[in-house]
C-alpha cells in the first residue's frame, strides 16, 4: 500500500497515560518496516476551504487559538498541546491525499492509506470530542466531492459510532456513511433507526451490535447490509475509516474481531469497491492495543499485497442475526 504519513502527526502529545499516543504511529511504522510493497508519501496540510466545507470557521478558529494559545483539556478526554493544530491539519491532508490519489486511479497494492492522528470520526461540524478536532475522512470526502466525485460513501468500521461523520453528513444526499459499532460505548450514538434526514434519508446505515460481536458478525454486516447497501447507492469513492478497536484484544472495547479478520473485512471492502466501480482509500481512526493496532493495519497492507486471509468458522450470532433483521427493516440489505 502507498501509506501517507507526517512526521508532525507524532507531535499531538496526549500526555503520558492517554490511549490516543503517538506510540501507535511509531508501533505500526515499526510493524510495517520490512513488509514488501509499503510505500511512504508526506502530502501537504489539507487546505482550509476543504476543512470548512464540512466544519464550522468560527469552530475551526476557536480550536486554532486554543492551540495557539498552548493548548489543554478541550473536554475531559480530548486533549491538545500547541503542536496539535499542526498535526490536525497534517492528518486531514492525509486523509484528502487519500482520497485524491485513489481517484487518481491508484490502487490494487498501490491502495491509499492515510496514517494520520489526531483521529477525526467523532469530530461533529462545530465541536471537537473524542479525541478527534477535525473530522479526516469527511474532509476526505468533501475534497473527493470538490474534485470530481458525485457521490462518497465511509464505511466505518472503528468499535466506536463514527458520530461526528453521521452529524455532518445527516442530512447530505451526497454522502453516504455506514458504520458498525458497539451498544454501550461512547459516545451512545448510532441507533438503527438513524438512517438520515429529509432527502438524505436512507443514506446512514448504523449496526449497533451488542458487546462480543466476532469476525462472523462483522463480515455479515458487510454481506448483508452494508455491501448491498453501498452497492446500490454506487458510489465514486469509498473511504474506510479505519479503526482497529473491535480487535479481540483491543484494551478499551468487547468486541473480538481477529486479527484475520480484519483481513478479511478488508477483502470484502475490496470487492465492494470494485462492484460499484468506485475507488478506495482508508483513514486510520481508533486502535488502543500497540500490537492488536501494528497487526491489524499490517494485515491489511497484506490483503492488498496478494494474501489470502481465513475466513471464520463459526456462523452468525443470535444477537447479531436479530441487529441485522433489524437494520433490513430500515430498508437496508438483502435479507
Ligand atoms: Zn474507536
Amino acid at each position: 500500500m502507498n501509506f501517507g504519513y507526517r512526521e508532525v502527526c507524532l507531535d499531538h502529545d496526549t500526555g503520558p497515560r492517554h490511549p490516543e499516543s503517538p506510540d501507535r504511529l511509531r508501533a505500526v511504522r515499526r510493524a510495517l518496516k520490512d513488509r514488501h510493497g509499503v510505500e511512504y508519501v508526506a502530502p501537504n496540510d489539507v487546505d482550509m476551504e476543504l476543512v470548512h466545507g464540512v466544519h464550522d470557521a468560527d469552530y475551526v478558529e476557536e480550536f486554532r487559538e486554543f492551540c495557539d494559545d498552548g493548548g489543554g483539556n478541550w473536554d475531559a478526554d480530548t486533549v491538545a498541546v500547541e503542536a496539535t493544530w499542526d498535526a490536525a491539519v497534517a492528518s486531514a491532508g492525509l486523509a484528502v491525499w487519500a482520497a485524491e490519489t485513489a481517484m487518481d486511479g491508484v490502487s490494487a497494492r498501490d491502495t491509499p492509506f492515510a496514517l494520520g492522528r489526531p483521529p477525526g470520526h467523532h469530530a461533529v461540524y462545530d465541536d471537537a470530542m473524542g479525541f478527534c478536532f477535525i473530522n479526516n475522512a469527511a474532509v476526505a470526502a468533501q475534497a473527493a466531492l470538490e474534485a470530481d466525485a458525485e457521490r462518497v460513501a465511509i464505511f466505518d468500521w472503528d468499535v466506536h459510532h463514527g458520530n461526528g461523520t453521521q452529524d455532518i453528513f445527516y442530512d447530505r444526499e451526497d454522502v453516504f456513511y455506514a458504520s458498525i459499532h458497539e451498544d454501550g460505548l461512547y459516545p451512545g450514538t448510532g441507533a438503527i433507526d438513524e438512517t438520515g434526514e429529509n432527502d438524505a434519508d436512507g443514506t446512514n446505515l448504523n449496526v449497533k451490535y451488542q458487546p462480543g460481536a466476532d469476525t462472523a458478525d462483522y463480515l455479515a454486516a458487510i454481506d448483508e447490509a452494508i455491501g448491498p447497501a453501498i452497492a446500490d447507492y454506487d458510489p465514486d469513492l469509498l473511504v474506510v475509516s479505519a479503526g482497529f478497536d473491535a480487535h479481540e484484544h483491543d484494551p478499551i472495547s468487547r468486541m473480538r474481531v481477529t486479527t484475520e479478520g480484519y483481513g478479511a473485512m478488508t477483502q470484502r471492502v475490496r470487492t465492494l469497491a470494485d462492484d460499484c466501480g468506485a475507488d478506495l482509500s482508508f483513514v486510520l481512526e481508533g486502535g488502543y492495543g500497540l500490537d492488536t493496532l501494528s497487526d491489524s493495519v499490517t494485515t491489511v497492507h497484506e490483503v492488498f499485497d496478494g494474501y489470502e486471509p481465513m475466513e471464520p468458522d463459526d456462523g452468525v450470532s443470535e444477537d447479531a442475526r436479530d441487529v441485522l433483521d433489524r437494520v433490513a427493516a430500515q430498508g437496508f440489505g438483502s435479507k
